[in-house]
């Protein structure tokens, strides 16, 4: 059973409610352009309370077609590949702030949206949207060479690597996923320069 009680949401700081928008925001991306749409319009993020259950719903239906992650399943993996790289290496450098898991993935969503635009058929449009729709919630993150490096090195870690290849779910277009392609890896730093231009 999934109970939804939104009151709680007032228990959260902006900041926290932003980082769980990001997943929201997924949900849109992978599956539904018009609940993508729908979610741009949101001005005050506690307007949130009537997007909630779409996106319960969203997600529910792809776990229930595949509830031990064989194929279906790891388009939830949508920016999590170098979200988690980012998450993790914020988290174990000193020198830096972390970033909540919202945060990370959100860089994780453009910089992997660059990726599809190379490779799966995102249009360049459809690229920028999302670029800008993030950076309308969240703040730019500043990354050096060393950062990059140090990062691209952690994504040989992730848990969804199998046989030494990084395997990416992509999008097609706004609401349509590729699920296991191969990015080749000199396309990474062009996707964090993209990130950042
Ligand atoms: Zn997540």
């Amino acid at each position: 059973m999934i109970l939804i009680i939104s009151d709680f949401l007032e228990t959260l700081n902006e900041r926290q409610i932003t980082s769980g928008f990001a997943e929201m925001l997924k949900h849109g991306l992978i599956r539904n352009v018009e609940y993508w749409e729908s979610l741009k319009d949101v001005t005050s993020l506690f307007e949130l309370r009537n997007h909630i259950l779409p996106s319960v719903a969203l997600k529910n239906d792809i776990v229930l077609q595949d509830p031990t992650e064989q194929n279906i399943r790891k388009v939830l993996n949508y920016g999590h590949t170098l979200g988690h790289a980012i998450e993790s290496y914020f988290l174990e450098n000193e020198n830096k702030e972390t970033l909540l898991h919202g945060e990370a993935i959100a860089i994780g969503m453009i910089t992997e949206g660059y990726l599809s635009c190379k490779l799966t058929g995102l249009t360049q449009g459809e690229l920028e949207d999302i670029k800008s729709t993030f950076f309308k919630y969240y703040s730019k993150v500043d990354f050096t060479d060393g950062d990059i490096t140090a990062i691209l090195e952690l994504l040989k870690y992730d848990k969804k690597n199998s046989h030494g290849n990084i395997n990416f779910v992509l999008l097609k277009h706004i609401g349509e996923t590729q699920i296991d392609v191969t990015v080749p890896t000199d396309m990474f730093k062009e996707a964090f320069a993209y990130y950042m231009e």
